[in-house]
């Protein structure tokens, strides 16, 4: 359903609404004077009422969304459009994460139709920037990638890469901003995602609005690594795959959920996991050391990495693949792992013990 339609079948359900609503109100005033009735019936007019103003405010709020999402729609299309005639690519590749995968094909046809050139879609699963699909690149010798969704970390690569970070033009909402008041401690450091951008500026304004201490203000990975400045963190965002790169007090502003969390618990307990992890890989003997092909998750030195855990009278083997998966280790005899590759693949389940090399050397 494009745009538009959703947007009709949204006011749809607000002319229902509204036609409760009348109704509801028309019961209020027939009651209003019968003693007996009133009591129960004027509260669940009430509760009806409040219904209603619940679910007028999530959809007016759906359609807000809807027309930002077009827009940003066509600023990224505007942009990709005007590089690809600048550099007169005759060929690309567009590449997009999970999140935006319904829209790439939209994004192709308008490509193509707006500037003559050959577009193709990468299929594969996209993480980050660090997670470009090089190797079909050069199978359809394309003249670039069009990487959509996140921006340029410095992953080195000889085709052309052109980045098209999505932001999301929002505003910590006023129930929010009321929570935020609530955190005690004056001096903070507020981190983000990349595509709440935006809403890492409007939080550096409220809270220096309130009298509070900005002294870190950043847009953070989930491989970042970031100590506690100041009496605590905030994260703004939605998900808790970025929080999770952060350490010590940290507060989560969950855009998705519209609250505070306080993560400071989780962030501990994690840690507590890490170093369990890290004393039992002491013990294991065999190891097998993952290095992954994806572009900005490779590091050369893997030779040393092997010297090392040999010189600690462990045996280890190199294992590269593309993504770093359980269902490709089955079958290994290995004891454990040690990857070398995007820190956050820990998240998923693995069935033997893996560290992440930081955790180590
Ligand atoms: S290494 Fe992992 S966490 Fe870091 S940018 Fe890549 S996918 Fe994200």
């Amino acid at each position: 359903m494009d745009i538009e339609h959703k947007i009709r079948s949204i006011e749809e359900k607000i002319e229902i609404l509204s036609d409760l609503k009348e109704y509801l109100k028309s019961l209020y005033k027939q009651y209003e004077n019968v003693t007996a009735l009133k009591t129960n019936l004027m509260q669940d007019i009430f509760k009806g009422l409040k219904i209603y103003n619940e679910n007028y405010r999530i959809l007016q709020k759906e359609i807000e969304d809807l027309k930002n999402e077009e827009g940003g729609d066509k600023q990224t299309l505007e942009e990709i459009r005007k590089k690809i005639k600048r550099e007169n690519y005759k060929k690309v590749l567009v590449q997009v994460p999970e999140g935006l995968k319904t829209k790439v094909v939209k994004i192709a046809e308008e490509i193509e139709r707006e500037t003559k050139a050959r577009v193709f879609i990468s299929a594969e699963f996209c993480y980050g920037s660090c997670d470009l699909p090089l190797e079909e690149a050069s199978v359809l010798k394309v003249d670039a990638i069009v990487h959509i969704g996140h921006s340029d970390i410095g992953v080195k690569t000889k085709i052309p890469v052109f980045y098209v970070p999505v932001y999301f033009d929002l505003k910590i909402p006023e129930k929010l901003k009321k929570e935020i008041s609530k955190i005690k401690e004056k001096k903070l450091s507020i981190y983000s995602s990349e595509p709440f951008r935006k809403v890492l500026d409007d939080l550096e304004k409220f809270l220096l609005k309130v009298g509070k201490e900005v002294i870190e203000k950043k847009i953070i990975l989930g491989c970042s690594d970031i100590e506690q400045k100041g009496e605590a963190n905030v994260f703004v965002g939605s998900g808790k795959f970025h929080p999770l790169a952060l350490h010590g007090k940290t507060y989560f502003l969950n855009l998705e959920k519209n609250k505070l969390e306080d993560m400071t618990e989780e962030i501990e307990r994690e840690e507590m996991k890490k170093q369990a992890r890290i004393s039992k890989f002491k013990e294991a003997k065999k190891i097998g050391i993952l290095i992954s092909t994806k572009p900005g998750q490779f590091y050369k030195d893997y030779e040393k990495i092997k010297e090392k855990l040999e010189k600690e009278g462990k045996e280890a083997k190199i294992v590269i693949m593309d993504e770093i998966k359980n269902e490709k280790l089955i079958g290994l005899d290995f004891d454990a792992y040690l990857n070398t590759a995007c820190p956050r693949i820990l998240d998923n389940h693995f069935d033997k013990l893996i560290i992440n090399r930081k955790d180590l050397f």
